[in-house]
């Protein structure tokens, strides 16, 4: 497939984890990888230039929201994705399938395809598999994701084998629709969808119909949506032993620190979250003694940087008192400078992993990463 490929550089002797490198037209992808959102075309609050400074190396945007607004023709006639973004790395588009959850009140779900009501006017949107593949064309992004049916509740068997024989079918219409719009020769990928919800049985049988397709890559769907954590290793570890070894596997939705060791120990390479900038927004941050509450009154006087071990700008330009203060007073810059910090944290903790995976002592730095993550540090810890 032009511009693509996938090679595993190290493997851990101890568990599945491996470190890989993903090539994309748009540039090389080192793995396991954190990709940060931009939902509307936007990783919101961060410039292009500070996301490539973090360690962002590929990026998601939205289907169902840039159809909605400003339309996928628009993002077209104004150059596609990366002019839209102002970013000449590599992009990912995800599919509307999250969308067919998370606003199933107001999504209609048949054989052939989706009904929503527009969240920005209430109209009627209908997305088909071909409708997908057409907009995420126009989209322009390297990977383009098949659209999947992501049911509710992993667990109730009869709903979950009827959304993923559903995510199947779907799948052979992404395919040859992909294939008649030149989508191989255009270098854009197609990723498909593993389903199956917390069904061990499904989760294999949708591993098998995912994989005959022989496609650039594999994403775990429907986790990460509230099932709790056993649910999500549960089907992680049924996927990843029957997924290709030679192609990346990318588990959506996810996540967090404990979720990366738990994912990329079974094997998994690509991760998405809105975590870490949503996190920032309400002026939380991950640190390497915690998680912090950066408005906390304590920190009112206190000259010392967030994190003394993080080289990102609102660690090494600004203190807690200052950041407290523009966190208090709502001043945007507060937003900025902690989604910048949160962004590096999730990218040097990826980093972290790939140097442990390499060295074989993936285990002792998980213990010594989680650790932490279960205080929340107020003053005076
Ligand atoms: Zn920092």
């Amino acid at each position: 497939m032009n511009g693509f490929a996938f090679r595993i550089e190290r493997k851990s002797r101890s568990c599945a984890a491996r470190c890989g490198v993903f090539d994309t037209p748009h540039g090389a992808v080192e793995t396991p990888a954190f990709m940060p959102v931009g939902t509307r075309g936007t990783v919101k609050g961060v410039l292009p230039r500070d996301l490539r400074d973090v360690g962002a190396r590929m990026i998601l945007a939205n289907t169902y929201h840039l159809h909605l607004r400003p339309g996928d023709e628009t993002v077209a006639a104004l150059g596609g994705l990366h002019d839209f973004m102002a970013w000449d790395g590599p992009i990912l588009t995800d599919s509307g399938g999250y969308q067919v959850f998370s606003l199933r009140d107001i999504a209609q779900v048949d054989d052939d395809g989706v009904d929503f009501k527009s969240i920005v006017d209430g109209s009627r949107v209908r997305f088909t598999p071909e409708r997908v593949m057409d907009i995420q064309e126009n989209l322009g992004a390297d990977v383009i994701m098949a659209f999947d049916h992501c049911p509710a509740d992993p667990t109730a068997e009869t709903e979950v084998r009827q959304a993923t024989e559903r995510t199947h079918r779907w799948l052979e219409r992404c395919v040859k629709r992909w294939r008649e719009r030149g989508g191989p020769e255009r270098g854009q990928a197609l990723f498909g969808i593993v389903q199956g919800g917390a069904i061990e049985a499904l989760r294999r049988a949708s591993v098998e119909a995912v994989c005959a397709h022989d496609l650039v890559g594999y994403a775990i769907g429907g986790v990460a949506l509230g099932e709790g954590r056993e649910a999500m290793t549960t089907a992680v570890e049924c996927a990843t032993p029957l997924l290709p070894e030679d192609k990346p596997r990318y588990l959506m939705g996810v996540g967090t620190p404990t979720d990366f060791f738990d994912a990329i120990e079974r094997g998994c390479d690509l991760f998405d979250c809105v975590t870490p900038t949503r996190h920032a927004r309400n002026h939380t941050v991950y640190t390497s003694q915690g998680r912090m509450n950066v408005r906390n009154n304590g920190w009112r006087e206190d000259p010392s940087p967030l994190d003394p071990g993080c080289d990102c700008l609102a660690c090494t330009q600004y203190s807690k008192g200052v950041l407290r203060h523009l966190a208090v007073t709502n001043e945007m810059l507060a937003g900025v400078l902690l989604s910048l910090h949160n962004l590096r944290f999730f990218h040097r903790l990826l980093a972290d992993i790939r140097s442990a995976i390499a060295e074989d002592r993936l285990a002792e730095l998980r213990a010594a990463v989680l650790e932490p993550m279960t205080r929340r540090i107020g003053p005076g810890d």
